[in-house]
């Protein structure tokens, strides 16, 4: 079988290691794990997602009344913060995620990307966005990269209109260092054919797939007065996070992913607790 994130994870080192707009990165500060995503189905092939963001202010949601528009409950006070990521004793700073099957399948053929690819083999879009999801990651560690606009102020959106330009020219300029095949050709093929090769596709994921580490809500242990109490008194009290808050090794499994399903892979001689 074939590790899909033990493969992609060893070309962004080889990446990172070739393209000096990416060398800042540490892929030891980097977890790569697989979600779930039909081929046929619209959504993202990958997305990169930041644990390093700092907690929120403190803050509150509240209702109103739809006649009065006076707010006649609120929640407690709570901030909202990433949770903590461990790999053995690294914390991890950036975790970036593949829908499976869908990004095998991605080809150049007909997308967006194409004009910035003329003549090139359909499996580079999987490349680009690879180097696309590598790019998100802030220089500074310091949420998602923030695009500069050229008046010196930042973009709301976090691809730039040059953004998509930018991870082009990296993935040509990686491309020309004349990598190893062996690094990059598992991109090669789409999801039935190396499957097909390698008896089975299996990748990294969470545990409580399909969900995995998000921001949460954490009540304050210090309870505020507020200015929704002057109109009301009823205060919601928060649920307790419901996942959970420090994930680490133990939290992490490898799952085989076929066409339509994936499921937890039981290696000989494991015991399966109910
Ligand atoms: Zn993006």
């Amino acid at each position: 079988m074939i590790n899909y994130t033990e493969r992609l994870s060893l070309l962004m080192h080889d990446i990172v290691r070739r393209v000096p707009t990416l060398s800042f990165i540490d892929m030891a500060d980097v977890l790569v794990f697989a979600r779930a995503g039909r081929s046929n189905a619209e959504g993202a092939f990958a997305t990169c997602h930041c644990l390093t963001l700092p907690p929120s202010e403190p803050g509150y949601y509240f209702w109103r009344d739809r006649a009065t528009h006076r707010i006649t409950r609120r929640s407690e006070w709570f901030v909202t913060k990433s949770p903590e990521v461990w790999v053995g004793t690294q914390q991890i700073k950036y975790m970036i995620s593949f829908a499976l099957p869908r990004f095998c399948d991605q080809s150049l053929d007909r997308s967006r990307k194409e004009r910035f690819y003329p003549g090139a083999d359909p499996w580079v879009a999987k490349l680009d966005t690879v180097v696309h999801e590598l790019y998100h990651i802030d220089p500074e560690f310091a949420g998602i990269r923030r695009i500069e606009k050229e008046d010196g102020t930042y973009s709301a959106n976090c691809h730039g209109h040059q953004f998509f330009e930018q991870v082009a020219g990296m993935v040509h300029a990686y491309l020309k260092t004349r990598p190893s095949p062996d690094v990059y050709d598992f991109l090669c093929e789409d999801f039935t054919s190396l499957d097909l090769r390698h008896g089975g596709i299996v990748a990294t994921s969470f545990r409580s797939f399909p969900s995995f580490p998000q921001r949460y809500i954490e009540r304050l242990s210090e309870q505020l007065p507020c200015e929704a109490d002057k109109e009301c008194a009823a205060v919601e009290p928060l649920r307790p996070p419901q996942h959970p808050t420090r994930y680490t090794d133990e939290h992490l499994h490898v799952r085989h992913f076929m066409k339509d399903q994936s499921r937890r892979l039981i290696r000989k001689g494991e015991f399966r607790a109910a």
